[in-house]
């Protein structure tokens, strides 16, 4: 939009809750709008001030508030979230008593959009979101398309949609958070990955969760793409309000009905973008093309590839594109990352397992594993998870917040499982556990970091808590490794 111009925002008084990445992104973009703009955070550090005087440098039309999270600033005309702030935050009640609208950054980019935007083909689920987007990305980019992969990930999406760059199509990751706050967002096509109990102290109950994800159907134009093995996504995709033509198609790792993808023979097939999908299919990979082809991941790979399906990608670019995505390179790595070899016990990085449905996944790949976990539990129980992975299991080193949460699961489940309860919550803990890990272990093992929780507890994310694990092993693998506590 040309500098000069009157937009809808002009003048509009929006409070902008969290002087965060989205929050900074939102703010910048609704000012140089025109909009009269008042950032309110709770913090007032050092760090906090710094970002507060060069947001309000740089942008004019921008105030900061810091130090109150909860008063809603005088004529507020719309309030602009960050995800991570939770419904009943103060602020919002203060909000909806002035009947004043509360929506989030990927609503607002929505907005923003110019005419002619590109489509999203939009992604959620309890784990997976990120892989799959990106190999999404990977496959619209091998079929020469302009695309980013965003939401969630990458730029913040307020900056992709305002920016001078024209995409053909964005692969677009929405968390339940963001989908909650993103009521007229409208993708061509979206993918529900699977629906298990996470974030719940968040969203209040499993259903409202699922709500929650459910939202990303609404509007869709061509394909709601679901899980078969996961009937809970399908019954999201019966629920939603969906133009007229749009199809329900699925993903499973067996053999494809007709409108499925699924796997045959080691191949990956499509019988749902095929002409005669009762009697065709069309080859689209092999198992192989997937990296690494461990079956979550290669259910990951037929929802993008559904997906790309839909936008009418072609079958070689689903292959190359798959071939392409290495996540091993990525920087936001930490998922099932291999580490290293000590004494003949591997050592694996699976930070990012911070619910107890993406830790299932990983303990699910290896026998005998010693299990390091505990953290932030955000409201999960460990039940399940532990009765199934209960085999398996060699030795567990527990730390963090809610690690007794985990010990009960482990006594009522899994009594002759030898546990080593750290009972301590700081950052040096994960040397101690490493090398108690260590110690439970035997040759042919696996040491597996998969914390089941969140790190906020013990590490500023869980880059930090995979990072931890790396040293620690690397110390250990230098024989020096000595617990400072
Ligand atoms: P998200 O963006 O949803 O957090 P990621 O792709 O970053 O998902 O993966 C998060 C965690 O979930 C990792 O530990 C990964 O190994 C695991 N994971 C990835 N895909 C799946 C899946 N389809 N089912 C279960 N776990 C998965």
């Amino acid at each position: 939009m040309g500098s000069g111009q009157v937009t809808p925002w002009q003048d509009r008084n929006i409070t902008v809750a969290g002087l965060g990445v989205s929050g900074i992104s939102a703010a910048r973009a609704l000012a140089g709008l025109g909009a009269v703009v008042t950032v309110v955070d709770g913090g007032d550090s050092e760090g906090h001030r710094a970002r507060a005087a060069e947001l309000e440098a740089e942008a004019k039309g921008v105030t900061v508030r810091l130090g109150d999270a909860e008063t809603l600033p005088e004529g507020t005309e719309l309030v602009v979230t960050s995800p991570g702030w939770k419904p009943d935050s103060p602020l919002f009640a203060a909000a909806a008593e002035a009947g004043v609208e509360v929506v989030g950054d990927v609503e607002i980019a929505w907005r923003l959009r110019g005419e002619n935007a590109a489509p999203w083909l939009a992604i959620t689920g309890t784990n997976g979101k990120t892989t799959t987007t990106q190999m999404l990305a990977s496959i619209l980019r091998a079929a020469g398309l302009e695309t980013a992969a965003v939401g969630n990930i990458g730029t913040p999406i307020i900056d992709v949609v305002t920016g001078e760059e024209q995409y053909d199509v964005l692969a677009v990751e929405l968390s339940s958070y963001q989908l909650h706050w993103a009521p007229s967002v409208r993708a061509h096509s979206a993918a529900v990955l699977n629906l298990a109990p996470d974030h719940l102290d968040w969203h209040g109950s499993m259903e409202a969760y699922a709500a929650d994800k459910g939202r990303i159907y609404e509007g869709n134009t061509v394909a709601c793409v679901y899980n078969v093995a996961d009937p809970a996504t399908e019954r999201l995709v019966e629920e939603a309000d969906v133009e007229e033509g749009c199809r329900a198609i699925g993903f499973t790792l067996g053999a494809p009905a007709p409108s499925m993808l699924g796997v045959v023979d080691g191949i990956l097939v499509d019988r749902a973008f095929v002409q005669n999908r009762q009697k065709n299919a069309q080859e689209l990979a092999s198992v192989e093309d997937v990296n690494p082809p461990a079956p979550h991941n290669i259910a990951n790979a037929l929802a993008a590839a559904a997906l790309a399906r839909a936008f009418g990608v072609e079958p070689r670019a689903v292959r190359d594109g798959l071939r392409d995505f290495r996540p091993d390179f990525r920087p936001d790595a930490h998922r099932v990352a291999y580490v290293d070899e000590v004494d003949g016990v591997r050592y694996v990085d699976d930070s990012k397992a911070t619910n107890t449905h993406a830790a299932e996944a990983s303990l699910a790949a290896f026998e005998p594993v010693v299990w390091i976990a505990g953290g932030l539990a955000k409201g999960a129980t460990f039940d399940e998870l532990v009765r199934k992975s209960a085999k398996r299991l060699r030795g567990v080193v527990l730390m963090g917040a809610d690690r007794a949460l985990i010990a009960e699961a482990l006594a009522r489940h899994a009594p002759e499982v030898p546990v080593t309860d750290l009972e301590r919550t700081d950052t040096g803990a994960m040397l101690a556990a490493v090398r108690e890990a260590a110690r439970l272990a035997e040759p042919g093992d696996t040491v597996l970091l998969a914390p089941a929780c969140a790190s906020m507890d013990m590490f500023a994310n869980y880059n930090k808590r995979g990072d931890a694990f790396a040293d620690a092993v690397r110390e250990l693998a230098s024989g020096s490794a000595a617990d400072p506590a």
